[in-house]
């Protein structure tokens, strides 16, 4: 397969652009494999990635229902960062931070990240000393991490209302400036490519429908075309995780899916270069390359697999949109959608060998899960190759929920609404 380069960009554009392979082949299933993956998310393909590059495991199969991309993967709001506060989460993310800015030259397709760094706003002395807390983690961790004046936030977000008339008055910031956005379908697409050209086979349009077992051992999945035996299973479905791992009798799962939506309004000239995170509500915007503005809220507040949203939360956001930037009360929705979350107790991701032998679980993403996609797939492949985690990925088990020992990063309870 031809690499992306300058010299085969030049060659392609003089033969009339006739010479470009398919990013990825469409295979057939064969009836085994090494490893099989559920789920071609940005973490299933991503695991696939650094399983055959890491590992050198390459007779894997990724099984996708719908098509690459379709997921959350490809509906989330982009943004990436590592502004976390506790021992066991920040490595995780600073790695995943890390890979990130390396992402594009290590799968050879251009991500598009851009470091073009975040601000969580305070809006109260309180909630101001929560983020110097925070940033004090992130320096102790040797992470850079920056309290911002209202000053320096007014200079660097131009469009912002600092004044004191603002519905909530901004009293500072929290800013990481390696933090950013990418685009999230060239992250399924980059990851799938890479892949393919190590042997991996991605298969689209293949649901798993239950699990074949021998002797108490997962050794295989049947689906929509056939049955596929595997040495290891691994299941990285996102918001299906709950339904899916049913099918593996686990009906316990500390997971509830809940839709998430995301809006885009139209094309504007460039207006604001970094993210920013609402801290008097939930609400977090970026400006995406073309133009338009991302952004998001909170979960709908009910349980569902419905890829779409409904009209309470569009209102809600735009209502503090329109809070912190009284400016874009003229600007155009165009778009919105819906994912859906899989949404952990504590917040944070299981990924984790079990709890059925032959069976390995990555799920619990909540908002966390685009940033995470390189470490998650780095430590979910180190996970199944070796039989146990990576140091990076041990605080994630699934018995954490059983023990007590939770990571409740934010310190705001076991409940998916309130993270
Ligand atoms: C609106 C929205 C905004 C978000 N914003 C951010 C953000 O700004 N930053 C951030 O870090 N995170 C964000 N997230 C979260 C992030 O997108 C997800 O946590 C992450 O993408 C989940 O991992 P994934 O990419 O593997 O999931 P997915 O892309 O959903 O992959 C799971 C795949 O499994 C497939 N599947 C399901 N069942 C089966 C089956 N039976 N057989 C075969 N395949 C199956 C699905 O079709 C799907 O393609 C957001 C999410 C949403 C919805």
């Amino acid at each position: 397969m031809t690499d992306y380069s300058i010299l085969s960009l030049a060659k392609n554009a003089l033969n009339g652009q006739v010479g470009w392979a398919p990013a990825w082949r469409k295979p057939d299933p064969k009836p085994a494999y090494d490893v099989v993956i559920v789920g071609g998310g940005g973490h299933g393909l991503a695991t696939a990635h650094y399983l055959a590059k890491h590992h050198g495991i390459t007779n894997v199969a990724v099984l996708e229902k719908n098509l690459i991309g379709s997921g959350n993967v490809g509906r989330n709001t982009t943004l990436v960062r590592s502004n976390y506060m506790l021992d066991r989460t920040l490595p995780f993310y600073e790695h995943s931070l890390k890979l990130w800015e390396g992402l594009s030259h290590d799968l050879n397709y251009n991500v598009m990240f851009s470091s073009r760094g975040i601000i969580n706003l305070a809006h109260s002395p309180g909630q101001l000393d929560v983020f110097r807390r925070r940033a004090n983690s992130m320096l102790l961790n040797g992470v850079k991490a920056e309290i911002l004046g209202t000053d320096q936030i007014a200079e660097k977000v131009p469009a912002l209302d600092v004044s004191n008339a603002a519905r909530f008055p901004i009293l500072g910031g929290l800013y990481q400036a390696r933090g950013g956005t990418a685009r999230h379908d060239a992250v399924a697409w980059g990851f799938a490519r890479s892949a393919d050209r190590r042997g991996v086979d991605i298969i689209e349009q293949c649901e798993v429908t239950g699990f074949l077992k021998k002797d108490g051992r997962v050794v295989g999945v049947s689906t929509s075309r056939g049955e596929i035996r595997a040495k290891k299973t691994a299941i990285v479905v996102a918001g299906s995780s709950s339904h899916v791992l049913q099918q593996a009798g686990l009906n316990n799962l500390p997971i509830e899916s809940h839709v998430l939506q995301a809006f885009v309004s139209e094309g504007l000239k460039p207006v604001l270069d970094v993210a920013i995170t609402f801290g008097a509500g939930h609400l977090y915007v970026s400006q995406s390359d073309k133009g338009g503005l991302v952004f998001g809220g909170d979960l709908d507040g009910y349980n569902s697999y419905a890829q779409r949203g409904n009209l309470p939360i569009a209102e809600d956001v735009a209502t503090m949109l329109l809070a912190m930037f009284p400016a874009f009360a003229k600007v155009r929705m165009l778009r919105s959608w819906g994912g859906v979350m899989d949404m952990s107790m504590d917040g944070q991701p299981i990924i984790d060998t079990g709890p059925v032998p032959g069976l390995y679980i990555n799920c619990g993403w909540c908002y966390e899960g685009f940033k995470a996609t390189p470490a998650s797939g780095y430590t979910f492949a180190w996970t199944i190759a070796n039989d146990a985690p990576h140091e990076l990925n041990a605080p994630f088990t699934l018995s954490r929920f059983q023990t007590g020992y939770v990571l409740d990063e934010k310190g705001r309870g076991p409940f998916p609404g309130h993270h």
